[in-house]
C-alpha cells in the first residue's frame, strides 16, 4: 500500500493513494485533530465525515482536466496545518472515431430539449452534498467487459466530440445491476440518453448513475443497500445493445469508477490508526 503520511503535534494524515491517474479519487484520513480539520486540494475544499472516535475522512479527486505532476494538498486541524504532494499522472484514455446516421448526431428540437432539460435536472442533483450514508468500500454494480472505458474521446462523423463520463458495462439483458453503496434514489425514470436510469445519492456529493436499464426495481426517495439489485442489463434510451452504462460523480465531477471501487473505504480507521502508531515508533511507512 502507498500512501503518504504527516503530522503535526497530535494529528496525523493519511492520503492515499498519493499516486492517482487523472479522474481518479483519494481518501484523506486525519486523526485526532484537535478541532474538525479541513482540506483543501486544486482549490477545493474537501468535506469530512467521522469514520470512528478521533477519525475524520474526506473524499477528492483529481478532475479528468488537471495537469500532470506533483499537486499540493493541504490540510489543518483548525490551527496547524500540513501540506503533502499527490502525484497526478496523465494516464491513457482511448479516443473512438464513431460514424453514425445523421440524425443520431443532430437531434430534433423537441428531443434535443427535452434532453437539455434532463441533463439540466441532474446537474442541479450534482449541486448537492447530503450528509454521507455510504459506510465501506464501494463495489461494481455489474462485472462483465469493458466496451467505452472511462475518459475516452469520441469523436461523432468526425464532428462532434465527447468524453465518456462513465463505463459501459457488457452485460445479457435481464442481468442484474447492484447499487455501488448505500444510497438513496434520487432519480428513476426514462431519459431520453440514459433510457431507464437510476440516480443513488450516496451523501457527501458522491452520486452514482446506471442506465440503459431493461427495468428498475426502485422507487424514488427509497434507500437501498450495498449490493441490493436496482434494475436489470438492457438497452434502452440511446444504445446499441445491452450494456450498463455507469457513472460516478464527486463534486459535480466525473470519477474514474474502477478507481473508487480500489479505494479502502471501509478500513479508514484503521489506516489513520495505524499510520499514527507507525509514525510514534519512527517505523517505516509501507
Ligand atoms: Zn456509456
Amino acid at each position: 500500500m502507498v500512501y503518504a503520511t504527516g503530522s503535526a503535534h497530535a494529528f496525523t494524515v493519511v492520503v492515499h493513494p498519493v499516486k492517482i491517474t487523472r479522474g481518479d479519487p483519494f481518501v484523506v484520513v486525519v486523526s485526532n485533530p484537535e478541532e474538525a480539520p479541513g482540506a483543501e486540494f486544486g482549490g477545493t475544499w474537501l468535506p469530512f465525515t467521522s469514520c470512528g472516535e478521533g477519525c475524520y475522512m474526506a473524499l477528492g479527486l483529481a478532475p479528468l482536466d488537471t495537469k500532470s505532476g506533483n499537486h499540493p494538498i493541504k490540510i489543518s486541524d483548525g490551527g496547524l496545518s500540513i501540506s503533502l504532494a499527490i502525484t497526478v499522472l496523465a494516464g491513457e484514455f482511448a479516443t473512438q472515431d464513431l460514424t453514425l446516421p445523421k440524425d443520431k448526431v443532430t437531434l430534433s428540437p423537441e428531443d434535443e430539449a427535452r434532453a437539455d432539460a434532463e441533463a439540466e435536472r441532474m446537474r442541479g442533483l450534482w449541486a448537492i452534498a447530503n450528509p454521507r450514508i455510504w459506510d465501506g468500500d464501494f463495489i461494481m454494480p455489474l462485472e462483465g467487459g469493458i466496451s467505452t472505458g472511462f475518459g475516452t474521446v469520441r469523436l461523432m462523423n468526425e464532428t462532434k466530440r465527447s468524453i465518456h463520463s462513465g463505463l459501459d458495462i457488457r452485460g445479457a439483458y435481464g442481468t442484474p445491476i447492484l447499487a455501488a453503496n448505500t444510497g438513496r434514489v434520487v432519480m428513476n425514470e426514462d431519459t431520453f440518453f440514459g433510457g431507464n436510469t437510476v440516480i443513488l445519492d450516496h451523501g457527501m456529493g458522491l452520486y452514482t448513475v446506471y442506465m440503459h436499464m431493461q427495468e428498475s426495481r426502485v422507487i424514488e426517495e427509497e434507500i437501498v443497500d450495498r449490493g441490493e439489485i436496482i434494475g436489470l442489463v438492457g438497452s434502452t434510451g440511446r444504445s446499441t445493445g445491452p450494456h450498463l452504462h455507469y457513472t460516478v460523480k464527486l463534486a459535480a465531477t466525473n470519477v474514474n469508477p474502477r478507481a473508487l471501487v480500489e479505494l479502502p473505504l471501509g478500513r479508514a480507521q484503521a489506516m489513520g490508526l495505524s499510520s499514527a502508531t507507525a509514525l510514534a515508533e519512527g517505523l517505516p511507512q509501507e
